[in-house]
């Protein structure tokens, strides 16, 4: 039998609860420390499946900054970020580009979008 305990600064809000999680043969069988149940869900699925936002620039052709700011539009699984990061990479869109384009649709097909988070402007020649 293996028991495991994780510990968990729950970032829901700003309590900052510490939970810790206590798991036997990797199957959660406590959770303490939460002040509340969705503090209480966070870190089960923290301890389960972490997520986590993705921040990062693409590449913007004929704009006024050589790159413009994205993130998903929701948290992706830890295990895929790196996977997203290399596509991000490989990107380049033309500009202009407004806030809140979508970049990249679905990516991974994980039902996320890549989201323009600033501005950039074409270049006028
Ligand atoms: S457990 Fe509840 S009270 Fe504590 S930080 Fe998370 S959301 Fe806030």
């Amino acid at each position: 039998m293996s028991e495991e305990t994780r510990k968990v600064t729950c970032i829901i809000c700003p309590m900052g609860c510490k939970i810790t999680v206590k798991l036997r043969n990797g199957e959660i069988v406590g959770v303490e420390g939460a002040s509340c149940p969705k503090g209480k869900d966070y870190a089960i699925e923290e301890v389960k499946s972490p997520k986590r936002y993705v921040m990062s620039v693409v590449k913007c052709k004929n704009g006024d900054l050589p790159t413009v700011s994205v993130k998903t539009d929701k948290p992706v699984p830890k295990d895929m970020i790196w996977k997203i990061m290399d596509i991000l990479s490989r990107i380049e869109v033309e500009a202009p580009v407004e806030i809140g384009s979508i970049i990249v649709e679905n990516v991974l097909g994980l039902g996320v979008n890549i989201v323009a988070t600033r501005p950039c402007r074409k270049v006028k020649s």
